[in-house]
């Protein structure tokens, strides 16, 4: 398997997944990969962070 997940982090309350794939896979195939990444980083930013129940993406936390 050529796919290795490089690094899964927290960001501005958001989900961050970077990934590194072998180039041998088709154009298309990457970019629904990229498009399921995207996906999931935006949709966290549609829940709480600590427990996973439905909020929203605030700023007036440390
Ligand atoms: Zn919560």
């Amino acid at each position: 398997m050529d796919f290795e997940v490089s690094q899964v982090k927290e960001k501005f309350g958001t989900l961050r997944f970077y990934f590194h794939l072998a180039e041998s896979h088709t154009r298309e195939f990457t970019d629904q990969l990229y498009d399921i990444v995207r996906l999931w980083e935006e949709r966290s930013a549609t829940v709480c962070e600590k427990c996973g129940n439905p909020g929203e993406q605030r700023t007036d936390l440390p």
